[in-house]
C-alpha cells in the first residue's frame, strides 16, 4: 500500500451517491449507477485507513466511513476475520456491496409459500473487485461470509439509510424472526474533507 492514502476516491465515491439521489433515480437504475462507481471504489486498495480494516476475533466489524447529513445513505466498511459470517438478515433499503480485499460469499434466502425464510438458488462467490446489490425490491435477505477460513476479507457497502440505526431483522431459523439495530463499531470517522492537504502533496 502507498504511504499515502488516497482519502479523495471514498470522497468521490460520496459525492456520486449524493449526486445520484439528487436526481431521485427510479431504484434500478440508482443500483446500476451506484454500483458502477463503487466497482470504481473498490478496484483500488489505497484509500481504506488501517483503522476501518481491522478484524474483531469475536465478530465482523461494520465500520461507518460515512453518513449523508440527511441520512439517505451511509457507507461502511465490514471486515470478516478468518471464517466470519454474518447471521441471515435483511437490509429494509438498498444496498450496494463491493469487495475490496478478499473474497464473500452470498447466499440470498427467500420465503416459502408458508413465509419461512429458506435459502435460494443463486448463493454469489464474489472475488475482490466484485459489486452486488440488495433490496427489498430484488431480494433483501441474505447471508454473507468470509469465503476465507485463514484471511480476512473486506467490502465496502452503501446503504439507503444510514444502516447502524435501521430496525431490521435477522432470521435464526426454523421460522424465526429477531429484531436488530446494527448500530456501528467505531465511534470515529476517516476525515474524508481534507482537501488542502491532498493538493500540498499533488
Ligand atoms: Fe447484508
Amino acid at each position: 500500500m502507498s504511504q499515502i492514502l488516497r482519502l479523495d476516491r471514498l470522497r468521490t465515491f460520496v459525492e456520486r451517491i449524493a449526486s445520484l439521489l439528487d436526481d431521485a433515480l427510479p431504484e434500478a437504475s440508482l443500483l446500476e449507477a451506484g454500483g458502477a462507481a463503487l466497482r470504481e471504489l473498490v478496484a483500488h486498495d489505497d484509500w481504506l485507513p488501517d483503522a476501518y480494516a481491522r478484524p474483531n476475533p469475536e465478530r465482523y466489524q461494520q465500520f461507518l466511513l460515512h453518513a449523508d447529513a440527511r441520512q439517505r445513505f451511509s457507507v461502511v466498511s465490514f471486515v470478516w476475520g478468518p471464517g466470519q459470517a454474518t447471521p441471515v438478515h435483511d437490509h429494509t433499503v438498498w444496498g450496494l456491496i463491493g469487495v475490496l480485499r478478499g473474497a464473500e460469499i452470498a447466499q440470498p434466502y427467500c420465503r416459502d409459500e408458508s413465509g419461512t425464510v429458506i435459502a435460494s438458488d443463486g448463493a454469489r462467490w464474489l472475488e475482490t473487485g466484485a459489486v452486488d446489490a440488495v433490496s427489498p425490491r430484488i431480494g433483501d435477505i441474505h447471508r454473507v461470509s468470509n469465503a476465507y477460513d485463514d484471511r480476512v476479507s473486506v467490502s465496502i457497502h452503501v446503504y439507503g439509510a444510514n444502516i447502524g440505526a435501521v430496525s431490521r431483522s435477522v432470521y435464526p431459523g426454523e421460522g424465526g424472526r429477531k429484531t436488530f439495530i446494527s448500530g456501528y463499531s467505531n465511534d470515529v470517522l476517516p476525515n474524508i474533507w481534507n482537501v488542502s492537504k491532498e493538493i500540498a502533496i499533488s
